[in-house]
């Protein structure tokens, strides 16, 4: 195992036994939830504006689900507090391409630790455990209040 392999790893472990921003947000500006039928993961988010209105106050996330989907939310929440809904969709559609792809998560500094999660690309069952939070992130941030399904 090379040594980022272990380093991703080590992120993905950390973010699902702590997971950050767990939790609902109350009152929120947003909200929406999201269920991927193949592994069972729910994920419910809430959403805050800061005081501008333009930029993400704080997002939270509550819900069941496996390892990479916990680990995936936890990771969002961080990756997401202080963008416009622009840089949120634009940093969505990146983290996206590299899931679905075969693009090298480091030529995007701005996935950061996201990066970590480029890995399950390799087992395709497990995309959409690591895409469930962001495709319901989006649906929030358009106030879509049908959940979100990954089938
Ligand atoms: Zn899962």
């Amino acid at each position: 195992m090379s040594e980022l392999t272990a380093l991703y790893q080590d992120i993905i472990l950390d973010h699902y036994k702590r997971p950050r921003h767990r939790g609902r947000l109350e009152p929120a500006d947003g909200e929406s939830e999201g269920y991927n039928p193949l592994c069972g993961d729910k994920v419910r988010l809430t959403l805050r504006w800061d005081e501008g209105g333009e930029r993400i106050g704080e997002v939270a996330f509550e819900g069941e689900g496996c390892a990479i989907s916990t680990a995936s939310a936890s990771l969002l929440t961080e990756a997401v507090a202080g963008k416009t809904k622009d840089e949120v969709r634009d940093l969505s559609a990146s983290f996206l391409d590299v899931l679905t792809g075969d693009r090298d998560p480091l030529s995007d500094p701005r996935l950061g630790k996201l990066a970590a999660l480029a890995g399950v690309r390799q087992y395709p069952m497990r995309v959409k455990c690591a895409t469930l939070a962001w495709h319901t992130l989006l649906a929030a941030l358009e106030g879509q209040h049908q959940p979100v399904s990954t089938e």
